[in-house]
């Protein structure tokens, strides 16, 4: 075997076993060879083992200086297209003003709104590749991102554009989601805006490729069970994949309904009680927690533990966004689940990785084992526990993309 690369002086090589998405015990079980090598061709890998037993010749060699290896880790929920910021929130918040006073007096999500559409494209566009940035030096290769600051259609296809232009300035595989975020408060033009949604705008995603999935933040404030249903219905309809916002503050059905759908993902999951848990213990619906949320919020944190126990996949995302959770490192969202949400450290690395991949519907990352995407992580340290134990992206020394090296 001739390799166009040789990744070698591996103290671990650590990735999930298998295909597709690990639940509940089975997330606990890594496979982690010592000394090893990968071999990798055209950003793929192409063979991996212990160093001994390679056989063959590469062109170039990357030392890993006898520290671990990790795949490249998965972000599968962000909204990193945004305008303006929420800084005067979260200083009032801190002082004891409430989420409804900060609404009132013209902040929330609502300024980001406001903020998202009165900024220029080549401007929105630049701010989210700086964000971008960031996650992929934390160790994020493949990032999800959500449109929903829009609100209107030419905003929300607006939001979405900048993701595709973002995809061409990044390495990083990046994966553009329509999220149905905030309905309009009229009655009337609520109905109207569900008719134009499912008649018009979800058909026309999926004939242009905008997006590959529909989300929905179903909510009392946001949109009913009803509504997500014709939605999700639409979706489907056209091809496109499902996901959904459920159970952030109230248990409403979103998630029973979302599971219905067969989504890829259902996320938050903060007030998901003992029926919630039970309806994902075994279906192939992927639960995404968001520690960022609980810290930044200090809400209550999404039951992880007991999905796991329940044997339900569970992933870890940074939700990235400018109210709830100004999270940048997917490596601390992995390191946030373990202290917030009380996965084990392998619990955590399997949800960062394998299982955000299943949470995006993507067979091809996640993982390091041969034909999968050559995306991975050289850690400062010989032992992987490093990347959920250590509070920081110190963990995380050199990225690699498709095989190249992100620069610094
Ligand atoms: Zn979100």
């Amino acid at each position: 075997m001739i390799a166009d690369q040789l990744l070698t002086n591996v103290s671990q090589l650590v990735t999930a076993p298998g295909r597709g998405a690990r639940r509940g015990a089975a997330m606990r079980d890594l496979e982690i060879t010592r000394d090893a090598a990968v071999a990798i061709t055209n950003g793929r890998v192409m063979w991996c083992g212990a160093r001994t037993d390679w056989n063959g010749t590469a062109k170039v060699e990357i030392d890993a200086a006898g520290c671990a290896v990790v795949p490249g880790l998965v972000d599968p929920h962000t909204h990193v297209v945004w305008g303006g910021d929420r800084l005067a929130d979260f200083e009032a918040r801190t002082s004891g003003v409430t989420y409804e006073q900060v609404l009132a007096s013209g902040g929330g999500i609502r300024h980001t709104v406001a903020c998202t559409n009165a900024t220029a494209a080549v401007e929105l566009l630049a701010l989210a590749q700086a964000r971008v940035v960031r996650m992929m030096r934390a160790g994020a290769t493949t990032i999800e991102v959500k449109s929903g600051y829009g609100f209107t259609w030419d905003n929300e296809r607006r939001q979405l554009d900048a993701v595709r232009a973002l995809s061409a300035h990044v390495p990083a595989q990046l994966v553009a989601t329509m999220l149905f975020h905030l309905p309009p408060r009229d009655p009337r033009d609520r109905l109207e805006y569900m008719q134009h949604a499912v008649r018009e705008f979800i058909p026309d995603l999926a004939r242009d490729g905008a997006a590959t999935a529909v989300d929905v933040f179903i909510e009392r404030d946001a949109f009913s069970v009803d509504e997500a249903d014709m939605l999700l219905r639409a979706a489907r309809h056209v091809g496109l994949a499902c996901k959904a916002h459920v159970d952030q503050f109230s248990a409403i059905g979103g998630l029973e309904l979302a599971v219905q759908h067969g989504a890829l993902s259902v996320d938050h999951l903060e007030a998901s009680g003992p029926a919630q848990i039970a309806a994902l213990a075994t279906v192939t619906t992927v639960g995404v927690v968001l520690p960022g949320v609980t810290l930044h919020l200090g809400l209550r944190a999404a039951p992880a533990r007991a999905l796991v126990d329940a044997g339900a996949a569970v992933a870890v995302g940074t939700d990235c966004n400018p109210g709830s959770s100004p999270l940048f490192s997917m490596s601390l969202a992995m390191a946030l689940a373990v202290r917030l949400n009380g996965l084990t450290p392998a619990e955590a690395f399997s949800a960062s990785t394998a299982n955000a991949a299943a949470a995006l519907g993507l067979t091809h990352v996640g993982r390091l084992a041969p034909t999968m995407c050559a995306d991975f992580l050289i850690l400062h340290g010989a032992d992987w526990r490093d990347l959920p134990y250590t509070l920081g992206e110190d963990a995380v020394d050199r990225v690699f993309i498709a095989g190249d090296e992100l620069l610094r």
